[in-house]
């Protein structure tokens, strides 16, 4: 697929509700029996990248082809949320399959790992650990970010195999790498230069593969991909793949931004190197997936954990806003999902569709059990990404802020969101307003009660942090 004008991205956000499924040119018929068999799960995970900084989602300066050609292989959602608008509560929501509200992983949280429940709390299960007792082989590569705790790491949790850090981000570069662990940590941030963890190891710098955390993250990740086909070929996997590109720090190497001689500005230039490196990732797992013969077998999702940061050169156009905002610039987020010989190929998919998705699909298409108590709160996609459901996937989603009162809710194409206790009320129409410019509040307060109505009554049973935050690094 050629990459859009931003105009022609902006023309299908606006008409969110005018053209639901739109056709590639070239029949696609689905092969409806292929469903029958429990796909692999590759989820690609990004940190921080901006709505408008992918090919099919119009960006101008950037380049990537690998992605582009995931999303012509694919649907583009462009209307996909995560479940928050930062890193660790939005994590927290996508490996459950449940709002982490729900069970106080609704706060970025301290990366000491004295602390308990600071990440996903054991009384919740995620991807892996539904996938397991139907026998899925899982691997984590890349950043964690669902618990540091010993309780909480990968290998405790549901993953065979992990390799990457256990914190919120990492130095690119190995030689920065100067710490064994997080008990050498003394202070919030200085996780950022622990070694890279193998299981439970940390492993020496000098043993990396490349010279660069993408790129080592790829290697590894297509490592995984050719070692399960060699001893457990029969076996589905699922590869949590988690890059923490293009989150900070700016960190890139200077063949990657010889790349964009045409961006100068220092900080774009270095976002741009940046991404760049994961879409040679993105486009390495699939000539790995094609040479194995497993592109029919393996759903792919790619999605960032949430918008576009104001502090790496990201941008989220047209959409209001940024990586912790409650307006669609820091939930709405560059979304695909490949499936081929099933899904139809080079398609834009328009209503409403989230995070928590991702789990209620594999555990349908996988026919995992799912305990009564922990329902998930996300749909299975796939009828309504081959067009066979036409109904809206999500009538309603929400967010909340729980500690600070912000909340917001999506119900239809209309959007209400509160910053805070006690400030005025927004409304907005999505379908008319992509960029969430006009409130309407004040022309339809039955409307914003409605939606606050629905709020309320979806908060109701939501709990506190578990864990104090992630600027904590001496909780007491
Ligand atoms: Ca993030």
């Amino acid at each position: 697929m050629k990459a859009l004008l931003p105009a022609a991205v902006l023309t299908a956000l606006s008409a969110c509700t005018a053209t639901t499924h739109t056709a590639p040119s070239g029949d696609h018929t689905p092969d409806r029996a292929h469903a029958q068999d429990p796909p692999n799960l590759i989820v690609i995970l990004v940190d921080d990248l901006g709505y408008a900084d992918t090919g099919f989602n119009g960006t101008t300066d950037l380049a990537t082809p690998h992605l582009d050609q995931l999303a012509a292989q694919g649907v583009v959602c462009t209307n996909a949320y995560v479940t928050y608008a930062v890193c660790g509560p939005s994590r927290a929501g996508l490996i459950t399959g449940r709002y982490q509200d729900r069970f106080g992983a609704n706060l970025n949280p301290t990366a000491n790992p004295a602390v308990p429940n600071n990440g996903v709390p054991t009384s919740e299960q995620n991807i892996a650990e539904l996938l397991a007792p139907v026998g899925y082989t899982s691997a984590a590569v890349g950043k964690w970010h669902l618990g540091t705790h010993p309780d909480l790491r990968p290998l405790e949790r549901g993953f065979d195999h992990f390799f990457g850090f256990l914190a919120g981000g990492l130095d690119y570069f190995p030689e920065n790498l100067t710490l064994h662990d997080l008990s050498e940590v003394n202070g919030a941030w200085a996780w950022h230069r622990t070694k890279l963890v193998r299981g439970d190891t940390p492993i020496e710098n000098n043993t990396w593969r490349t010279d660069y955390l993408t790129e080592e993250l790829s290697a590894e990740a297509d490592a995984f991909l050719r070692d399960h086909h060699t001893t457990n070929p029969d076996d589905p996997f699922f590869l949590y793949l988690a890059y923490n590109a293009p989150h900070t720090p700016m960190q890139a190497r200077q063949r990657d931004l010889d790349r964009f001689p045409h961006i100068t500005d220092n900080r774009r230039k270095t976002y741009a190197a940046m991404v760049a490196t994961v879409d040679d990732g993105v486009g390495m797992l699939l000539d790995t997936l094609n040479e194995l013969d497993l592109d029919e077998d393996t759903l792919i999702v790619f999605l960032s954990d949430n918008g576009g940061a104001t502090n790496n050169g990201s941008i989220n156009a047209p959409l209001r806003g940024h990586k912790s905002d409650f307006f669609d610039g820091g939930l709405r987020v560059p979304f695909v999902v490949r499936w081929p010989g099933v899904l139809p190929a080079g398609t834009r998919y328009d209503h409403p569709v989230s995070a928590l998705d991702i789990a209620a699909t594999i555990v349908d298409l996988a026919d995992a059990p799912v305990a009564p108590e922990r329902p998930l709160d996300g749909v299975n996609l796939v009828p309504y990404l081959t067009g066979d459901n036409t109904d809206r996937p999500h009538e309603a989603l929400y967010w909340y802020m729980i500690e600070r009162g912000r909340l917001a809710a999506r119900i239809g194409d209309l959007k209400f969101i509160q910053l805070e206790d006690g400030t005025p009320p927004m409304l907005f129409d999505l379908a008319a307003d992509v960029g969430e410019a006009t409130n309407l509040h004040n022309a339809r307060p039955d409307d914003t009660a409605t939606l606050r109505d629905r709020f309320d009554v979806w908060a109701e049973p939501m709990v506190l942090p578990l864990a104090p935050g992630l600027g904590t690094w001496f909780p007491n």
